[in-house]
């Protein structure tokens, strides 16, 4: 290559570094990689207003989904999905998770410039009974509480790392209801 043009790390997606590594494996120059980053920045563009973290449990998808969209946000939110939800960007047991979640909080805001993280944690979550080695599920109450500590704990976090961001806390039941945890 002859000229190499900086590279924003930020709105270079993971498929067009695949493609910029075969091109630069080919012999490739930039005249070929200067239109890829054109189009990747073009799709980055335009904004919404939330993200949304939620659990992985297949159960509660469909759940989720008429949630956001009894809110109007269908369509309108980005959304990371770690087992656990708060418990899953906070866990000292899977570091790899946390970093995920920042990461794609940052991306978001860049990106996407949103103003609120909606945090959905959900009871009978098989990610709190395995990381914290217990079945929560059996107290209500108790259940309640966990997933509080844990989502106050992330929101806190998310305050310092992006403080004008808004942050809503919620907690759902596997018959798709949701409570606000305050
Ligand atoms: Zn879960």
């Amino acid at each position: 290559m002859k000229e190499k043009k900086p590279i924003n790390d930020i709105r270079f997606t993971e498929s067009s570094r695949r493609n910029f590594l075969q091109v630069a494996i080919l012999g490739g120059g930039a005249f070929l990689i200067a239109p890829m980053l054109h189009i990747d920045i073009a799709n980055a563009t335009g904004s919404t207003d939330a993200l949304l973290l939620s659990c992985m449990d297949f159960r509660l998808m469909d759940n989720i989904e008429h949630y956001m969209t009894e809110r109007g946000l269908r369509d309108k939110y980005d959304h990371i999905v770690l087992a656990g939800a708060a418990l899953g960007a906070i866990t000292d047991k899977y570091p790899a998770w946390n970093k995920t979640f920042w990461d794609h909080v940052n991306l978001a805001v860049d990106l996407h410039h949103i103003h609120k993280i909606i945090v959905m944690d959900h009871r009978d979550c098989g990610a709190y009974r395995v990381i914290l080695g217990e079945d929560f599920a059996k107290d209500p109450v108790k259940e309640k509480n966990i997933h509080s500590e844990k989502l106050r704990a992330l929101a806190e976090l998310i305050k310092i790392q992006h403080p004008n961001l808004e942050v809503e806390l919620l907690l759902m039941g596997l018959d798709g209801k949701v409570e606000s945890i305050t």
